[in-house]
């Protein structure tokens, strides 16, 4: 029998975008390059919403509709807490009251689509905190409905996209290209050494001007390592 095909979750954070500071125009043009890919291919995510991102400036109307569109799209959405705040820095309390935060506007949202309210949630930075709050953080998501949505395969784009960034600001466009260059080996680097595991992967990627530019590079990847997508319940259920 030949083997079941490798299956992969791809996860988006920092809704409704990693670079705080851009305009709204280009906040919504990266969403949307990112939405027009995953639509074509027919991939259904889950993006992780920064709340404190939406009520930015006199943007929240925009900003909202970003969320909209995702939900639109058929993606699920996910609590990234409001401010991203960093469990290992702001402790229990802060960061539970941060979890609570990070549901109020994008419950609502759901709600008026009939979407039921966020089940997935993700820390920032990744940072699980020490004992004794990683444990008492758990049993917080746990009561609250949530799962914790780990990751497999850690793509760096904010990191990256830093970069890009800083390249194109000095008017460094070769440099820009290499960098950009540069993620795309990284990540078929991951893709092609994670490909031989038994447990379905998922992948961390967030909404910034470099992933949006390479979303289809990515997903072309993907393909040619012959993964195909799966949703983030199904990537959970594979590593328990
Ligand atoms: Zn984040």
């Amino acid at each position: 029998m030949p083997a079941a095909a490798k299956e992969i979750a791809l996860t988006f954070d920092d809704l409704p975008c990693n670079e705080f500071a851009l305009p709204a125009e280009c906040v919504l043009r990266i969403n949307k390059k990112i939405l027009r890919c995953l639509g074509r291919e027919h991939i259904r995510t889950v993006g992780f919403v920064n709340e404190n991102a939406i009520h930015h400036r006199s943007e929240t109307n925009g900003r909202k509709k970003i969320l909209k569109s995702w939900i639109k799209s058929g993606h699920e959405l996910g609590n990234h807490t409001a401010s991203h705040s960093k469990l290992s820095q702001v402790g229990y309390e802060n960061f539970c009251q941060d979890i609570l935060r990070g549901e109020v506007t994008t419950n609502g949202i759901l709600k008026k689509y009939h979407r039921r309210p966020m089940q997935f949630f993700r820390y920032p930075f990744l940072d699980i905190g020490p004992e004794p709050d990683r444990s008492a953080v758990k049993s917080f998501l746990r009561a609250h409905g949530y799962t914790i949505a780990r990751i497999t395969i850690d793509s760096l784009d904010w990191s990256y996209n830093a970069k890009y960034q800083r390249a194109l600001k000095v008017g460094d466009k070769k440099l820009a290209n290499s960098i950009r260059s540069a993620f795309l080996v990284h990540l078929r680097t991951q893709f092609h050494t994670m490909a031989n595991r038994p447990q379905n992967e998922i992948l961390l990627l967030h909404v910034c001007t470099l992933t949006s530019l390479c979303v289809d590079d990515i997903v072309g990847l993907l393909r040619k390592e012959k993964y195909s997508f799966c949703s983030l319940g199904r990537a959970l259920e594979s590593w328990k």
